[in-house]
């Protein structure tokens, strides 16, 4: 149970934004929308708001019709808490009676926004107007607000894209703190790979009105369905190769293939060489080492193989290398994930 998305396609006249789209968000559980500028995410959330009216397919809360083409709720109807980038309150309502406006009754209003004022650590502030609150301080309301009626949904749509970075890694651990309080089944929308990566559950990849891939993230690290995907959630380093009999022939070297692609088919590949899936070994008729950068949580070290081939791997940190050696690559544990060209 949860929120389900049954085939939905929009277009806005003959642009299709939406391309079918079919996808679970389980009950309580924190999924993370993730995708370039322009692929459909804030289509798929307004659709379930009800901000834009259903063409075609099905959405589902808890196995009952929330959204089809016949039937359209009023937002208000729909029992779903909503943030957006700018939070969006109202400038002419008090802090309180902004987090107070969905509540029904007097005394759980008042209740409810004393309590929502504690849990987003602004026990102070209800007397107060929106314009005098920092940005990140109006988007907790906003998220305050957003769960006030105790919504079975949350839908956050790029929430923390204005605010400054340190700020924004505390803001997400709070939202992730709240909405698993609170219980509510919450999609949160970003182009932010760290931030999906920091707050999901599990993660939908969005390209192009499609989806293309959903897992946590580790399975979307480990076994990534495309390259876009693979690198979206991690570093790496491609390697172009022809694979023949479970070898991968490259011009650093020819690599027994492990794990689930020994198998692969030949042909034309890319590989995928995660910075933990490779270490240098010294080696006399390896490649030059042409330049080296520490990034602190890795090396990037630059190959050269004969004269114009180069190459950027990225390794662990340890052991460390230097500008000069020559060096073969040598796989580790963790097949390395490739894809056909
Ligand atoms: P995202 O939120 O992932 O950036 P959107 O859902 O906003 O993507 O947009 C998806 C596609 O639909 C984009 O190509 C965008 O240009 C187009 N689009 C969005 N809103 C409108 C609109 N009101 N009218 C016409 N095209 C739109
Ligand atoms: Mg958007």
């Amino acid at each position: 149970m949860g929120l389900r998305f049954e085939n939905i396609h929009y277009s806005y006249g003959s642009e299709a934004a939406l391309k079918g789209i079919s996808l679970d968000a389980r009950k309580g559980e924190i999924l993370c929308l993730l995708g370039r500028s322009g692929c459909g995410k804030s289509t798929l959330l307004n659709l379930t708001a009800g901000l834009l009216t259903m063409q075609s397919g099905t959405i589902r809360l808890d196995g009952e019709v929330l959204a089809s083409p016949s039937r359209n709720p009023p937002p208000e109807k729909r029992n779903i808490g909503l943030v957006f980038q700018d939070g969006a309150l109202f400038p002419h309502l008090s802090v309180a009676d902004n987090i107070g406006f969905g509540v029904s009754g007097r005394a759980a209003r008042r209740r409810v926004t004393m309590e929502l004022l504690h849990q987003i650590g602004l026990p102070d502030v209800g007397g107060r107007y929106p314009n005098t609150l920092s940005g990140g301080q109006q988007q907790r309301v906003a998220v305050a607000r957003a769960l006030a009626p105790d919504p079975a949904i949350l839908l956050l749509d790029e929430p923390f894209a204005s605010i400054d970075v340190v700020l924004r890694r505390q803001l997400r651990e709070e939202t992730r703190r709240l909405a698993k309080r609170h219980g509510a089944t919450t999609i949160l929308v970003t182009h932010d790979p760290e931030e999906a990566l920091e707050v999901a559950d599990r993660i939908a990849v969005m390209e192009e009105g499609r989806i293309t891939q959903v897992g946590t993230a580790r399975e979307l690290y480990d076994d990534p369905a495309s390259l876009f995907v693979g690198l979206l959630v991690g570093n790496g380093t491609v390697l172009p190769a022809r694979v023949t009999d479970g070898y991968a022939e490259t011009s650093f070297g020819c690599f027994s293939l492990s794990g689930p692609t020994a198998g692969a088919d030949a042909g034309e590949v890319d590989l995928l060489i995660r910075p933990h899936c490779a270490v240098l070994e010294a080696d006399p008729d390896g490649s030059r080492i042409i330049d080296i950068r520490q990034t602190g949580r890795s090396q990037i070290v630059t190959l050269q193989r004969g004269g114009t081939d180069r190459l950027l791997l990225e390794i662990d940190v340890e052991p460390e290398w230097a500008v000069g050696q020559t060096v073969r690559i040598q796989p580790q544990d963790g097949p390395w994930p490739l894809f056909p060209r």
